[in-house]
Order: structure tokens, then sequence, then C-alpha cells
């Protein structure tokens, strides 16, 4: 028990049976779709009109293009887009480490200005966690580091956190003992201990093998099942945005804006192949395909 923590409510141990949370997942998905909930509320997360640039030197380098989302408390949101559209400097702009040349980023209503351990990134996979910890280490240092937790409270928190990831039998190895898919469950681990306001993740499981990234799929959903966490997630992948999310946001390319928004709640894991399942991969993959983007001010793609 973690008498700090607002999320204390964390009552599984060990890895999810995929079909209970796909079976649960189902239930919220039906609540969800009689609710206008997220519609009224305010957004916990809040783009309005943001543009980013890169400056270097010789040229000027603009990324997004006044964007517009509202992330509300326990979303799952996903920026869906092709390689270069702006996904990444999005995600870095959310978090805190680049500032907008127009428009404003909120939190809970307070502007976002800098990096804090409120909005966690969690990237691929690889050189993420100091090879010189162990398991344990990497989970628990940033808690006494940013959360200012004492030595026995963070290897606590560590401890019941890197279970629920299923890691306990190897809470004492070292990263370089560990497969793709279990250093990216410690990067998850290590993020979901500093409880955020937001999780953020960028392709999280773009450099694991396709077994090992489904797997990973199913445990962040399991997790999310159990913490509600809010999720900020980039993809380029249609499938795993549909899957991952309850709402995708699709950025046409360079730079990128918001083309559509769509409601995704109703798929999981185990829709994938079904008719409506392929018929939502074939309308994304359209867009995503459209030719140039829509000119300033048109409401309308040229396609
Ligand atoms: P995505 O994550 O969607 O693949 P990025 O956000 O990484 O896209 O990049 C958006 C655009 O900004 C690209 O054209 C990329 O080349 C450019 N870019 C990204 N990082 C930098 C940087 N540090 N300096 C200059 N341009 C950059
Ligand atoms: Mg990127």
């Amino acid at each position: 028990m973690i008498s700090t923590a607002p999320r204390s409510d964390f009552s599984i141990t060990g890895l999810p049976d995929p079909r209970a949370w796909a079976s649960a997942r189902r239930e919220e998905a039906r609540a969800h779709a009689h609710a206008p909930v997220a519609a009224e509320a305010t957004p916990l997360l809040r783009i309005r009109g943001v543009t980013l640039e890169y400056r270097t030197p010789e040229r000027v380098v603009r990324a997004t293009h006044r964007i517009d989302l509202d992330i509300h408390q326990g979303d799952r949101f996903v920026l869906l887009g092709p390689s270069g559209c702006g996904k990444s400097t999005l995600l870095k702009a959310a978090a805190g480490f680049l500032r907008p040349v127009e428009g404003e980023i909120t939190l809970g209503g307070v502007p976002v200005r800098e990096p804090g351990p409120d909005r966690i990134v969690v990237f691929q996979e690889f050189d993420q966690l100091p090879p010189w910890k162990t398991v344990a280490q990497n989970v628990a240092f940033p808690l006494r580091a940013a959360r200012a937790l004492g030595r026995r409270e963070a290897a606590e928190r560590a401890r019941h956190y890197i279970d629920k990831v299923g890691l306990t039998p190897f809470a004492d190895s070292y990263p370089h003992q560990l497969s793709g898919g279990m250093k990216q469950r410690v990067a998850i681990a290590r993020a979901l201990a500093m409880q955020p306001k937001v999780l953020m993740m960028d392709e999280p499981f773009a450099a694991l093998d396709a077994l090992t990234r489904r797997r990973m799929q199913e445990e962040l959903l399991a997790l999310w099942d159990e913490a509600r966490f809010t999720l900020l997630f980039v993809t380029h992948s249609i499938e795993e945005a549909l899957v991952v999310g309850n709402r995708v946001a699709l950025l046409s390319p360079h730079p990128g804006r918001v083309r559509a928004e769509i409601n995704s709640h109703a798929f999981d894991l185990t829709s994938i192949g079904s008719r409506d399942f392929q018929g939502a991969v074939q309308r994304l993959h359209d867009r995503l395909f459209e030719a140039a983007p829509e000119p300033e001010g048109s409401a309308r793609a040229s396609a």
C-alpha cells in the first residue's frame, strides 16, 4: 500500500488476462458511447492554435501549424501522422521542452512553460535507462530526485510499479540483461510511478518486433484500465492508433495540421480483422495519403 499515492487503488498484480481487459474495455466503450461528458468538461491538456518552429542559422522549419486539440482526463489520445509531420515536436512542446511561436498549451488551466514531473515522456526503447542502475534503481531514482520521496518510500513505490508491469523477478537486473520489451516495461513503470498528470509516449513500441509490440499494447491498455491515467500517445501506425486510442487526431504531412479527429473507443485488440476495424483503417489510410494539405483557411481537404 502506498500512502501518498492518489492511485493506490491498484489491486491486480502480475500480468493481466487479455480477454478480461478486452471485455472490460468493451463495457467502457458502451458506457462512453452514451455519455456526453468529454465534450462538456474542461480539458486537462488544451492545445490552442499552436505553431512550432525550429530556427537554424540557415532557415526556419515550421513543424506544426496552428494545432487545436483538447485532451481530457482519462483520454488515451493518439497523435497519428506520417514521419516528419511534427508529432514528436508537439509532444515536446506539451512536455514543456519547446515554446510555441504562436498559440498556447495549458495543463489544468496553467500555461505550460517548462518541463515538470506532472508530464513524463516515454520514448522508443533504446537508451532511456541508465545502464549502471538496476531496474529497481531506475524506477526509484526519479522518485527521489523529482518527487523528493525518501529512500524507503521511493523503493516501495518502485516495487509496486515494477510489479504492475510484471518485472518483479528482474528488479535487481541491469538493463543490458533485459529484452527490448522488458526495458520498455521498466520505462513505463518508471513513468507511471511518477504519477504524472499526463503520460506521454513517443512511438514507444516502434523498435519492438510485431509480437512484442502487440503484447506491449495489451499491457498498456490493461494498465490504463486499472489506473485510468491520461495518455498522449504518438504513432505512425494506423492500427496501433485505433487499438491504443479512444481518440485519434490525424495530422497532415509537414507542417502538421489537424486533418481529422476520430473516436476510436469502440476498437480494441480483439477488433483487429473485423469489418468495422478494417473499414476504419482504410478510411484513415485514405485520409493520410490524400494529396497536398488543405490551403490556409479552407475547411475541405483537397483530395
Ligand atoms: P515526427 O515526430 O512526426 O516524425 P518531428 O516532430 O520529429 O516529426 O519533426 C517535424 C519537422 O521538424 C521535420 O521536418 C523535422 O525535420 C523538423 N525537425 C525536427 N527536429 C528538428 C531540429 N532539432 N532542428 C530542425 N528541424 C527539426
Ligand atoms: Mg517523431
